[in-house]
């Protein structure tokens, strides 16, 4: 890894970027709203209304629900395994891809040197190494294991596109 910290640190803000085969694919598309209401609520209350990694919060909404993946490069399974409450800032980072096409990457760039503590050429390199990991994910196509989504009591829902759900 790079730097010495885990893909499950908590400290440090990481991009992470969602293979192609699972694009448009979230749990609040897939989620009643009702459903995906709940549980980001429950994760903004037990978190304090403040962001998970940076302790901050947005001026409109002070946090947002992010949905955290474990992914099995040998079986190409992408298990959700919680949700956390982001500020918008940090959440942009997550999805750099995203934040690129919308013309915000010098605004999550900003952040992400900031929030860790990263000169310009530490976040090149991260940056960098979560767009070769997305590149060599995204030749697969992944299967999505939402079982945590049971342990809160929440229904799991239909494939929309008929892949196994685990
Ligand atoms: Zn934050």
């Amino acid at each position: 890894m790079l730097m010495g910290f885990g893909p499950h640190s908590s400290e440090l803000l990481t991009i992470e970027l969602v293979p192609e085969s699972s694009w448009g694919d979230n749990l609040r598309s897939r989620l009643k709203k009702a459903d995906w209401d709940i549980l980001r609520r429950a994760q903004y209350k037990a978190a304090g209304y403040h962001c998970e990694i940076c302790g901050g919060k947005g001026r409109r909404h002070p946090v947002e629900g992010h949905e955290v993946w474990d992914y099995n490069d040998q079986t190409y399974t992408q298990t959700l395994t919680r949700l956390i409450a982001l500020c918008p800032a940090c959440h942009l980072v997550k999805h750099f891809g995203f934040a690129c096409l919308q013309g915000r990457e010098l605004q999550a760039l900003d952040h992400l040197m900031r929030v860790n503590k990263w000169t310009k050429a530490q976040a090149d390199v991260h940056i960098e190494a979560a767009f070769e990991l997305h590149a060599k994910r995204s030749l697969h196509r992944w299967t999505l294991d939402l079982t945590w989504l049971a342990t809160q009591g929440i229904a799991i829902p239909e494939d929309p596109d008929g892949f196994s759900l685990v």
